[in-house]
């Protein structure tokens, strides 16, 4: 072990490496020795670094099992903002990594593949955001944080699924908001709060695959079950969930629950946690409507334990961002974190 950690230092620093190679593969495509225990050297480079590996609910469960903290959104950027671990190791998708950036510029912030992006993201492209914002500017623009820096730095407040409800009762009822970008959570929180919030049109690929059909005769098949489910899934799924809530809330009703059976609708990842946390509960994955027999994120599962070494060995792709876009893009998530600590919300 002493010796390949030698040798990889060495490499480290003979070694140039292509930055532009990064970018085209978005991690460090280097063999490593197949028989290195990838936890045992991981753990290692948290202590000699001073890392902190933040891990997302749908990321594999052995980068879960190797994380120091894992958290839905809110609960990873409360934890990114509160640090004092030199290097943050995001294991998430971009624009989580690019928020621990936005809250910790001094801090080294790595990204295990820098092409882990985010299909819901991705539906909002800043100049058009921005020139539909600009038809409206009587409106609030509240952001889900599942959203790139420029939304961001274009938006009054953000939100997680954990706290969008406690963020929309802090305002008053009268006022004007446009919600973007995801439509089916914007959706849902109008029907719940009563509100006629103006909604961009984006979605979660892998929220909206599920296919309501295959859920009502799994309900059949198990008639215990009941069915959870994630706001950015579609309406009609929302519609006979027997409880709707965050990545967090849906682990916590699990685990407090009565009941001994779920069909979970949301990313697979979770299910790790809540088959940890609760042995002798069943957890059921929603299935999808395609010929897919998986409903993973794609873009979270290109983590992978070998990617997360070599990222915090080599230290990179490392997240940079212009500063200007950062001081933007930090006041809207400030106020979040503001108005969650207010309402005692930890996710
Ligand atoms: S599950 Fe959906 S919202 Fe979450 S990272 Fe994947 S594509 Fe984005």
């Amino acid at each position: 072990m002493f010796y390949i950690n030698v040798l990889l230092n060495t490499i480290t620093r003979d070694m140039n490496i292509d930055i532009s190679k990064i970018e085209a593969t978005g991690f460090l495509d280097i063999d490593i020795n197949p028989t290195i225990d990838l936890f045992a050297d991981i753990n290692k480079l948290k202590k000699e670094k001073n890392a902190i590996v933040l891990a997302h609910y749908y990321q594999e469960p052995d980068i879960q099992d190797v994380a120091d903290y894992i958290g839905d959104s809110l609960g990873l950027a409360q934890k990114a903002a509160n640090t004092d671990a030199d290097i943050i190791v995001f294991a998430g998708v971009h624009f989580m990594a690019e928020t621990a950036k936005i809250l910790n510029p001094t801090k080294k912030v790595l990204l295990p593949d820098l092409k882990a992006g985010c299909s819901l993201a991705d539906s909002a492209p800043a100049n058009l955001f921005k020139a539909f914002k600009d038809k409206h500017p009587e409106h609030l623009v509240i952001s889900y944080i599942n959203c790139t820096a420029d939304i961001k730095a274009l938006s009054d407040i953000i939100c997680t699924s954990s706290n969008a409800e406690a963020i929309l009762n802090s305002l008053p009822k009268d006022q004007k908001i446009i919600f973007a970008p995801d439509k089916n959570l914007g959706g849902y929180l109008n029907k719940k709060t009563g509100r006629n919030m103006l909604l961009w049109n984006g979605a979660c690929m892998v929220h909206e695959i599920f296919s309501l059909e295959k859920i009502t005769k799994l309900k059949i098949r198990h008639p215990k079950a009941q069915l959870i489910s994630h706001p950015e899934c579609e309406e009609a799924v929302l519609n006979i969930s027997d409880y709707v809530g965050s990545t967090t809330q849906l682990l916590k009703y699990a685990q407090t629950s009565d009941v001994n059976e779920f069909i979970v609708a949301t990313e697979t990842g979770i299910l790790h946690q809540m088959q940890i946390s609760t042995p002798n509960k069943t957890f059921i994955p929603a299935p999808p409507n395609n010929s897919c027999a998986c409903n993973d994120c794609p873009h979270m599962k290109l983590n992978t334990l070998e990617k997360l070494y070599i990222c915090m060995q080599y230290e990179l792709p490392e997240i940079t961002m212009n500063e200007t876009l950062r001081i933007a893009a930090k006041k809207p998530i400030d106020r979040m974190l503001e108005i969650s600590k207010a309402a005692g919300l930890v996710g």
